[in-house]
């Protein structure tokens, strides 16, 4: 998401990257598109009657067809106003507040179940726990990669857990999530026919389990408490469908901004770029700097430039998002106080780029600011905390 080269691919953006190995050729093309590495064609007849088909057996057998997980980006609004308005399902909207969304994130998401006529509910998680769970996601050794992707991965499997267990709970058969499709297939929930495409989607399973083992270990011996709904072995809980509706349907992103900006009033959160092609957490800001830190390309590059290839997002337009990308120091700052882990990632800055990288700098200024006047610091770590949107209930059983 920051550039750490000028040696980038003149066709899909991806910086030079020995971690990734990805080459520049004397063009300035790099080794994935002058490969043309994009994803085999799809049957989207089939995929589409399969998603059907799924959605026929569900639908008016109880309260709610389906759960919907929301977070207010683009994806999850379009998914939200198809599922609605073409498939006419009655769906219940679950947004997870983990304590660092931005505050757009429910401001968006309760603009679009206002739109659609939706009933949600915000559930809340243990603030003190979730600041556990991501410091221990960050810093952790036994788990981390190179480009900080660790975060996600857990993350990622842990909100889908939550959010199939609330269904199964609630007795509702589907729960649809708006991943994209390489997020889906690193999820190893993709549907493959490529015999290479599957292979490497099992050893990616293989590896995801291994460090779940590791981590739920690594955390055990250091929190005491175990918490393995923190690192589910399986992605969802038994007895409820797990629907991704880009694996049925091709993922243009472009069209679909345009589609929610229209029909919903979708607002982008430019949490990341003036220019808007991507959302998420604030801590998504923390492991982009990290990977930067670490001169390697992030996931999120990755889709981008995967995106390009498949020529569902303009090169242009992701030349634009990374020109106007914004690391924003004081909010990396904000984000180390706010997980406890400032004097973990200035070393871990110290041990990649030294004392010249510019957020080890602005936080070695600020400790500095710290130790003059501490209570000071210490309000500001309270108003960080609480500087949340206002819930209307934690659980708002409609
Ligand atoms: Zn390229």
């Amino acid at each position: 998401m920051f550039r750490y080269t000028h040696k980038t691919c003149s066709r899909c953006h991806l910086q030079q990257d020995s971690y990734h190995k990805v080459m520049l050729n004397e063009d300035g093309v790099c080794s994935f598109c002058t490969q043309n590495l994009v994803a085999p064609k799809r049957n989207w007849e089939q995929l589409k009657n399969i998603f059907e088909e799924k959605i026929q057996q569900a639908k008016g057998k109880g309260e709610y067809d389906g759960l919907i997980m929301l977070s207010g980006g683009k994806d999850s609004a379009y998914m939200a106003h198809m599922l609605t308005r073409k498939y006419n399902m009655k769906l219940l909207g679950f947004i997870i507040d983990i304590n660092f969304e931005y505050p757009e994130t429910f401001e968006n998401a309760a603009t679009i179940a206002e739109k659609l006529d939706m009933p949600s509910v915000i559930f809340r998680q243990d603030p003190e726990l979730m600041r556990q769970y991501y410091a221990f996601l960050f810093c952790n050794k036994t788990i981390h990669q190179e480009d900080c992707g660790q975060v996600c991965t857990f993350c990622g499997r842990f909100l889908i857990q939550t959010a199939t267990d609330f269904a199964r709970r609630m007795e509702i058969p589907l729960v649809f999530s708006g991943h994209n499709p390489d997020q889906i297939f690193l999820m190893g929930e993709s549907i493959e026919d490529d015999p290479a495409r599957l292979l490497t989607m099992e050893f990616n399973m293989e590896v995801v389990a291994e460090e779940t083992e590791r981590a739920r270990k690594a955390w055990h011996q250091k929190e005491k408490t175990p918490q393995d709904r923190l690192f589910p072995s399986k992605i969802h809980a038994q007895g409820v469908e797990l629907v991704f509706p880009f694996q049925h349907f091709r993922y243009q992103p472009e069209a679909m901004i345009e589609t929610v900006k229209k029909e919903l009033d979708w607002v982008p959160i430019k949490r990341f770029s003036k220019t808007y092609i991507a959302s998420g957490c604030s801590l998504v800001k923390l492991w982009a700097y990290l990977a930067y830190s670490n001169n390697t390309n992030s996931y999120v590059d990755f889709e981008f430039s995967n995106q390009v290839r498949e020529g569902v997002l303009s090169s242009d337009k992701v030349a634009q998002f990374y020109e106007q990308s914004d690391k924003g120091y004081e909010e990396l700052d904000e984000i180390v106080m706010k997980l406890g882990i400032r004097n973990e990632i200035m070393q871990m800055l110290l041990e990649r780029k030294g004392e010249k990288d510019g957020l080890y700098q602005y936080l070695t200024q600020t400790a500095h600011a710290t130790q003059a006047s501490p209570p000071e610091v210490q309000t500001h770590t309270q108003s960080t905390l609480t500087n949340r949107p206002p819930h209307k209930s934690d659980f708002f059983n409609p």
